[in-house]
């Protein structure tokens, strides 16, 4: 062990990285991006202004986004909505599931018709009354396809996530049926 030598940034540790990269999924932890280039930890609150290597304060970012906060194109506030909802998002499903929510948002649901295997692949989200499946079958029963689609909760707990909008999260958090 060395003497510290508080003013410099230090390099973060591999199990801070991988910690952060698996609740991001290792994608831009923006939800409009989900970009899957090189990511960069950004400190939500600034190292020079106090802001330690804590996970709680860190947040994958693609070179891009991160770009987009420091020209302030990317609020501060929408940084902070962003790292709550991946946090609580990776705690009640696993990544497959997060990004089906998101493919889900902005997918016409016509043109997704699925097998009964398919569905399963939505099951977590299913169960927390995100989304819910359909039956579709053709006349004899021999074709049955089902379509995922998002429910309305699911729809405004996505929207609201991807506008990084509080107050809209809010609401959309406090509609509970
Ligand atoms: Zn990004």
């Amino acid at each position: 062990m060395t003497d510290q030598k508080p003013k410099e940034r230090k390099k973060l540790s591999l199990k801070t990285r991988t910690l952060l990269l698996t609740e991001a999924g290792y994608r831009c932890a923006v939800p409009t991006c989900r970009g899957i280039l090189a990511l960069d930890m950004h400190h939500i609150w600034e190292v020079n202004a106090g802001g330690g290597d804590d996970p709680s304060n860190l947040i994958a970012l693609c070179p891009t986004c991160h770009a987009l906060y420091h020209r302030g194109t990317i609020t501060e506030d929408s940084i902070y909505i962003w790292k709550s909802m991946l946090t609580s998002l990776s705690q009640a499903f696993d990544r497959e599931a997060i990004d089906n929510l998101l493919f889900l948002h902005s997918t016409p649901t016509a043109s997704l018709a699925l097998s009964g295997d398919g569905v399963l692949h939505f099951s977590r989200l299913i169960a927390a009354g995100l989304a819910t499946y359909v039956c579709k079958a053709n006349n004899a029963w021999q074709l049955v396809t089902y379509v995922v689609v998002l429910t309305e909760k699911g729809q405004q707990l996505i929207t609201a996530w991807k506008s990084g909008n509080r107050e809209l999260l809010e609401k959309a958090l406090n509609e509970e049926n």
